[in-house]
């Protein structure tokens, strides 16, 4: 018959060891000193020692004892707990013991110190339950039968669940395999947008659906610059497209590095944009180009252009360079940029009602 004792704590097991379980208990003189003899008849676990009496109990034992009786189970006098001496130590470490599991099969004998270590995660005859149905046998034939059950599950990190082990091997490949164009594709499509927290100096700046931006009030005449997002990073090529919807006096789109856009507020006045030190990178529709790295002016002829028209623009850090086309024109234009890691793309509104629209935006390397 299949001894469970699987019902039992681990504790509960080892307060269990009877005297018959020891296998060498004829090598020790006057063995009862290795018993909870007063309390559990077993032999010791975690021995302690009671000062008045010297009578030994396991610790469990006694501490359960004392909450209802509070008195030495011996001499009955208030317990006062001693530690053992080493001699009872070493006695109970050369003890040879039955595994808990011998009726199961289990022919281990096993020292005293080792005892728990074996039954706890080692013995293979314990009683113990199938992970994936309620297959009940000793550890050993658990693991066999575990190994082919029907219900037994693998974990799929492509889906990141739990699937049968019959249909695995079909359901992995394909699985991972969408999971990784998923993810690829959640990258690639990342769009770009105008940023929702600008917050200007002097204008106004209405943003619609995070794809058109209109300069509402300018109070000072100053330019507002809208900056897009995602902040562009120089080992990434991207291209985005923005459309004229409303043009006053001028309106530049282009590059702006992260520093400059960030301490001016997002408003760039004429000469800031202008400025050598600012990193704008900027074509303006009444044809002028601004880029820090011309090398005697930083304004040039560029390419003039105009309400409704599509100005396409092509961030390639890896070619260092800017490249601006205008859809339906003959005219492109483009702009060494040099290494400054991070840019963000940026629209000038230069007056009162100006808008634009992003039509479209691809990243085009990873
Ligand atoms: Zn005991
Ligand atoms: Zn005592
Ligand atoms: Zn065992
Ligand atoms: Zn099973
Ligand atoms: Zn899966």
């Amino acid at each position: 018959m299949i001894k469970d004792f699987s019902e039992l704590n681990i504790e509960e097991k080892f307060l269990n060891i009877s005297l018959e379980r020891v296998t060498n208990i004829k090598e020790f003189r006057k063995p009862e000193r290795l018993l909870c003899e007063y309390i559990c008849s077993n032999i010791l676990r975690n021995p302690i020692r009671c000062k008045q009496c010297s009578a030994h109990f396991c610790k469990p034992c006694i501490d359960k004892w004392l909450q209802s009786k509070k008195l030495c189970p011996k001499c009955l006098q208030d317990f006062i707990p001693r530690k053992v001496e080493s001699i009872l130590k070493e006695d109970l470490d050369d003890l040879l013991i039955y595994c808990v599991n011998k009726p199961n099969g289990c022919d281990k004998e096993i020292k005293y110190e080792f005892l728990y270590k074996h039954e706890d995660s080692e013995c293979d005859y314990t009683i113990s339950i199938c992970k994936w149905c309620d297959f009940r046998a000793i550890l050993k034939d658990v693991k066999l039968h575990e190994a082919t059950c029907e219900n037994k599950t693998m974990y799929c990190l492509g889906c990141e669940s739990e699937v049968n082990h019959l249909q695995f091997q079909e359901h992995y490949i394909p699985c991972l395999e969408k999971s990784i164009t998923t993810f690829r594709n959640k990258i690639y499509n990342k769009k770009i947008h105008f940023s929702k927290n600008i917050h200007h100096r002097n204008n106004n700046i209405s943003l619609d659906g995070n794809l058109i931006a209109r300069q509402t009030v300018n109070v000072y005449n100053k330019s507002g610059a809208v900056i897009l997002k995602p902040k562009l990073k120089l080992n990434q090529c991207w291209s985005w497209k923005i459309r004229i919807l409303k043009l006053s006096e001028w309106i530049g789109v282009g590059i702006c590095d992260y520093k400059t856009i960030i301490s001016k507020s997002c408003t760039l006045t004429d000469s800031e944009i202008e400025n050598q030190d600012n990193g704008c990178i900027m074509i303006s529709s009444n044809g002028i180009t601004w880029s820090q790295y011309f090398k005697e002016d930083n304004f040039q002829q560029g390419i003039p252009f105009t309400l409704n028209q599509i100005i396409e623009i092509i961030f390639n850090p890896i070619l260092s360079e800017l490249f601006f086309r205008i859809e339906n024109e003959n005219k492109n234009l483009t702009i060494p940029n040099n290494n400054v890691p991070y840019f963000y793309p940026v629209v000038v509104l230069g007056s009162t009602g100006d808008a634009v629209e992003i039509l479209s935006s691809k990243r085009l390397s990873k």
